[in-house]
């Protein structure tokens, strides 16, 4: 499949690696927006938000532990955090492969 995401989950294109087991990669955002600012993605190839189905709900919770988890590492669970997921055209998805941006390390605005 031609989706970029997977091309890092096979490692067939670089990515700077902050974590990662059988079911979750997460790794630097090329274009940081903020001092922190990491992409988390299930292995498994899943569209977008909208295309998540009952048997993903264990793999959601997983996601959230890998990303409380990579907060405390980075040094921003005290001070905060943003967990966003960008779905569909008007939610502004580029790639097109479920992802989750931690963002955090400076106040954030409404647009970032
Ligand atoms: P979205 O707009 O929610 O689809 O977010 C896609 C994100 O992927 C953007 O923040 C991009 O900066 C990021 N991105 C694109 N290509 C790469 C790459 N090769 N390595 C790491 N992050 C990337
Ligand atoms: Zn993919």
């Amino acid at each position: 499949m031609d989706c970029l995401f997977c091309k890092i989950i096979n490692k067939e294109i670089p990515s700077q690696i902050v974590y990662e087991d059988d079911d979750i990669l997460a790794f630097n955002d090329i274009a940081p927006k903020a001092p922190v600012h990491i992409l988390i993605i299930p292995k498994k190839h899943i569209d977008s938000h909208a295309q998540l189905m009952e048997e993903d709900t264990e793999l959601l919770g997983k996601i959230h532990m890998v990303i409380k988890k990579l907060a405390v590492e980075k040094g921003i669970s005290e001070s905060g955090y943003r967990v966003v997921i960008n779905c569909g055209e008007d939610g502004g998805q580029e790639v097109k492969h479920l992802h989750f941006h931690l963002l955090g390390g400076r106040k954030l605005g409404l647009d970032l």
